[in-house]
Formats: structure tokens, C-alpha cells, sequence
């Protein structure tokens, strides 16, 4: 097991060095220095929840219909295994996508030994840039929460809102809003938000007809309405307008808990969310050519594969060691081809935003 270990960490190292030496390459030719970052990731989506999407617009329906994978040029394949096991959790998957370390299943933006990491979020916004998380499940869940939290247990669902409230990201659009106003230390969260300038809503129906002010708090289940709520947060962006730019990151949360749980229908519904989510931003990086958009998963959920019916079938109720897919676009796409490890991508988009 060590050894296979040591090699997976040289095929990184090795990886994450060509990956530098590609990206310079281009960049002395091209100057690549995209202005805006959108960071997507479907929680366990491999590469048959991906064939689900393609294969049901391609072959299930009556008449075929592109999907937005048909859009991206560059494409990679990441490895996703954590610090102590070659299946990750969530909580390690989500580190390694934001920090660039690798930890141990369970833990949230720490090292192995306890060593608080930086998330390219955080950097991004240190940077000057606007910043943004939005998600379909709980604003405190794993992935969202290892681009702001550090804790040994992913499910200190109160110190992990604490930790949030201590940033300043421009727009924070989730669920879990009893940790932030039903607390055991009966700490009012919303008002130390409130206090910092951000306006909020626990309501989608109101937030979606407020214009951007200073800061946005939207605290409510975003569900299905994942892509109009990302439409919205780049609409606040556009109205922000910050010349620094911004680095913006989703999550469509839900694809894993239909492999946990084998919903076959489930699965196709919300790739289908993960397909329209997808349009907004492509779209968007056409219209903003400074845009990169990164496209990726933490890790694959169910084992899923397609079967003689055209039709995704699971294998496991837990995550796999499966690679996943990178989909990169617009500005510095060409760095995120190839074999990656997940901890490649935010070393890449790092090297991007330094530039
Ligand atoms: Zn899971």
C-alpha cells in the first residue's frame, strides 16, 4: 500500500511540474491571465454520472441534443485519493480542490498534522478579487467549507459557521441557517454578517430581486434552483464590477447523494441541473473573455457505470477511487489537460492568478 502510495505522490509531483512548465510555456507566448475564476465541482461526479448526462441527451431522448460537455476543448482526468485512504471523503476531496494539500478523510482545511491551509479562495480574495460560494446543500457541508473552515471533524457544523463568519466573501448563497441563528452558545450570527455590511435573505423568492449591495448572505435550499441562483450571483458580480475580477465557486452538491443512495432517475435529473449549470457559466466565460471556468469532482459516488438500456447502474453504495474529470475553459484552459491529481488544480489555478 506504501508503495503504491509513493508512486501516486510522484506521478503528482511529476504531474504538477509539467504543468507549470506547460502553463509558462503558454503564458510567454499568450499572457494568460484570466480576470475571473469560476470553480465547479459535482460532488461525485465521475465518469458514468457524466456518460448519464451525455447519453441521455445524445441517445435517450427522441431527438439528440448536445450537452454542455460538448462545448469544452480542453479536457484532464484527476486522481482523488486522500492522505490516509484511496477512496476520499468529501471533507479530504474538498481540501485537496481548495488548498492544494492532501488530508485525511474527515478533515476540513488542515494538513495530516494539524497545519491550517489556505484556500485559493481565501487567496483570491486577499488578492482584491470578489469571491463567492453558492451551493445547492448546506453552506457548511464538506466542499463548500474546506474553501473557508479548519476543523478536525467535518461535522462541527457550529465552529464551522463561526469560521465563516469571520471572512468577508462577497456572496454566500446555501443552506444552514439554523447554525447561524439557532446556536448552542447563542451566538447570532446573522447580526455579526449583518454587522459587516452584508445584506441577507433566507428567502430565494426575495434575494432573487435585490441587486448587489455591499455583501450577499442568502441562507435557504437552493435544490434544483442551483442554476438560477448562479445566474444570480454573476449577475451581483457584473454589478460589482470589480477590476481585480472574481473567483467564484459552485458546487452542485446533489449528484452525490443520488449515487449513495442508486436513484437512477435521481442521477439523470440532477446531471441534467449540472448541465444547465454548466451553460450559465460557459456562456458567461464567452461573453467575459477573461474568464476561466474549471469544471471537476471531489470524488465518484456509486460505482456507476451505463447499461444495456442506456441507463446509469451502481456498483456501491459509497464513493470509489475512480478518476474523475477536469473541464477547463476560456482563459488558461490549456493548463488543465492531461493527467492531473486533485491537488494540481489549485496549484494550476494559482499559478494563473500570480501571473
Ligand atoms: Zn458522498
Amino acid at each position: 500500500m506504501k508503495t503504491i502510495f509513493k508512486s501516486f505522490l510522484l506521478i503528482s509531483f511529476f504531474t504538477a511540474v509539467t504543468a507549470i512548465t506547460a502553463c509558462s510555456d503558454a503564458s510567454s507566448q499568450k499572457q494568460i491571465t484570466p480576470r475571473n475564476i469560476i470553480y465547479l465541482i459535482g460532488d461525485g461526479m465521475g465518469y458514468g454520472q457524466l456518460s448519464t448526462l451525455i447519453m441521455e441527451n445524445a441517445v435517450n431522448k427522441e431527438e439528440y441534443e448536445p450537452s454542455q460537455v460538448n462545448r469544452i476543448k480542453h479536457m484532464g482526468i484527476s486522481t482523488t485519493y486522500s492522505a490516509d485512504n484511496k477512496v476520499t471523503d468529501s471533507a479530504a476531496g474538498g481540501t485537496a480542490l481548495a488548498t492544494g494539500e492532501k488530508t485525511n478523510n474527515g478533515t476540513l482545511g488542515l494538513n495530516p498534522q494539524g497545519d491550517t491551509l489556505t484556500s485559493v479562495l481565501v487567496e483570491a480574495a486577499e488578492m482584491g478579487k470578489s469571491t463567492g460560494i453558492i451551493v445547492n446543500t448546506s453552506i457548511l457541508d464538506a466542499t463548500p467549507a474546506a474553501f473557508y473552515a479548519h476543523v478536525p471533524e467535518r461535522k462541527l457544523w457550529d465552529d464551522i459557521a463561526l469560521q465563516l463568519s469571520r471572512h468577508t466573501f462577497d456572496i454566500l448563497m446555501g443552506d444552514g441557517l439554523m447554525y447561524f441563528n439557532d446556536r448552542e452558545d447563542s451566538l447570532d450570527l446573522i447580526q455579526v454578517f449583518h454587522n459587516k455590511g452584508y445584506a441577507f435573505s433566507d428567502s430565494w423568492e426575495e434575494a432573487r430581486d435585490l441587486d448587489m449591495e455591499d455583501k450577499m448572505l442568502v441562507l435557504t435550499n437552493f435544490k434544483y434552483l442551483l442554476p438560477q441562483a448562479v445566474e444570480k450571483a454573476l449577475e451581483w458580480l457584473d454589478q460589482k464590477d470589480n477590476p481585480n475580477g472574481f473567483f467564484l465557486m459552485i458546487e452542485q452538491a446533489r449528484i452525490d447523494g443520488k449515487g449513495h443512495n442508486n436513484e437512477i432517475q435521481g442521477l439523470i435529473f440532477e446531471m441534467d441541473v449540472m448541465d444547465q449549470v454548466m451553460k450559465i457559466v460557459l456562456d458567461y466565460a464567452d461573453t467575459h473573455p477573461e474568464t476561466l471556468v474549471v469544471i471537476t469532482a471531489d470524488h465518484e459516488t456509486g460505482g456507476a457505470n451505463i447499461g444495456y438500456d442506456g441507463r446509469p447502474f451502481f456498483s456501491t453504495k459509497g464513493h470509489t477511487g475512480s478518476v474523475v474529470p477536469v473541464f477547463a475553459y476560456g482563459s488558461g484552459a490549456e493548463c488543465f489537460t492531461g493527467l492531473m491529481d486533485n491537488i494540481d488544480i489549485p496549484a494550476r489555478l494559482r499559478q494563473l492568478m500570480s501571473y
